[in-house]
């Protein structure tokens, strides 16, 4: 399928600070569209400028929330390139998500080339200090004209580019985080694995009310027992417990993070312990009790690592690491860091480079 372009006409100014972009709050000159009807397929797959996007009021994705999305990061490298991290990963999830949500697949190689010739015509927008990053946005949606509840009939695919400084407005700073007693994200069966909308419009409660008392996310429990810990906001969790790396095993009920998965790889290849199990919160107290949980942070494309300082559960709060940044979670940042950056040899095949389909 050939991806027609239609440049805009009125490009926008770019955001003047690279070190006040904050976390995908401008977008990009250009989006890109495709296009699904049963009878058809995938059609008109097109860039056009960044526009709104009109619906019948009737659509399945304001009504029954049928929607999934993607996020990945195109980072500026030190030659001028563009580069990609495990951007078929992100393809690929976003057709088990569709699975799940009983939407159309879409091929991975178009989902791929669509947002390497987006960011090339975008490359302008990539930013280039420190940290920064061009946020992707690959998003699927349910459209139509009908109420009724059952899977759509028609879908748009579309993807939107912004300019993104660090996840955290502080920086990385270790977080403070308050385990989640009363609501849960996730049950066995459910959506938890699937990227959609959902399970954040779920989640808000729960996130707004920690933030009011001080704390910048909540960890999420498994939503039988209250017993075992799950993830955290839009990341994994992991937990340094006498020098192994601790996390929770993936299930019905945990998205699995490219992050992760990418940590997991860098744990195993420095020769450290790597448990994915169930993760009672009672075994994280009790190790931080015995002096054994040294760390703990949170790993995701947004914030890459997250450092948490900080863990409330009911009435006790325990302070990790003195609330500093510890050398594991540095570690793991750095090293990624400087992978998708393209400054340390990337000997995965998790790299890409946006090639120039302009000249
Ligand atoms: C996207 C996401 C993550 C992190 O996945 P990455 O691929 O590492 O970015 C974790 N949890 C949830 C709920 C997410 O939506």
């Amino acid at each position: 399928m050939k991806i027609t372009v239609t440049r805009t006409q009125r490009p926008k100014p770019k955001p003047e600070d690279e070190n006040k972009l904050g976390f995908a709050r401008t977008f990009s000159d250009h989006m890109f569209v495709v296009e699904h009807e049963a009878e058809r397929g995938w059609f008109d797959p097109r860039i056009v400028p960044y526009q709104k996007i009109a619906l019948d009021p009737a659509s399945p994705v304001f009504h029954y929330a049928q929607e999934i999305f993607e996020g990945a990061k195109a980072y500026a490298l030190d030659n001028g390139e563009i580069g990609l991290f495990r951007i078929r990963d992100n393809a690929l999830r976003m057709n088990r998500s569709a699975d799940r949500m009983c939407m159309p697949a879409i091929d991975v190689d178009l989902q791929v080339e669509a947002i390497n010739r987006l960011v090339d015509l975008d490359r302008d927008w990539v930013p280039t200090s420190e940290g920064t990053s061009l946020y992707l946005r690959p998003t699927m949606i349910a459209d139509g004209t009908s109420l009724g509840a059952h899977t759509a009939t028609r879908f748009i695919y579309f993807i939107i580019c912004s300019p993104t400084g660090t996840y955290y407005q502080q920086g990385m700073k270790p977080i403070r985080i308050r385990i989640e007693t009363r609501h849960v994200r996730a049950v066995k069966g459910g959506v938890g694995r699937a990227k959609t909308g959902g399970n954040y419009a779920a989640s808000f409660k729960a996130s707004y009310a920690a933030r009011q008392e001080g704390f910048n996310e909540v960890l999420w429990l498994d939503g039988r027992e209250q017993k075992y810990v799950q993830e955290v906001g839009a990341m994994n969790m992991m937990f340094v417990i006498d020098g192994k790396i601790v996390t929770s095993e993936l299930g019905d009920t945990i998205l699995p993070g490219i992050t992760r998965d990418s940590v997991l790889a860098l744990a195993k290849e420095k020769g450290l312990e790597v448990v994915e199990d169930r993760v009672a919160v009672d075994y994280l107290f009790d190790a931080y009790d015995k002096g054994l949980l040294t760390e703990a942070f949170g790993t995701g494309t947004a914030a890459v690592i997250s450092p948490v300082g900080e863990l409330a559960w009911n009435e006790r709060t325990i302070t990790i690491n003195d609330f500093a940044i510890g050398p594991v979670s540095m570690m793991f940042y750095e090293e990624l860091s400087c992978i998708q950056r393209q400054r340390c040899p990337d000997t995965h095949g998790w790299t890409t480079i946006v090639p120039h389909y302009q000249a």
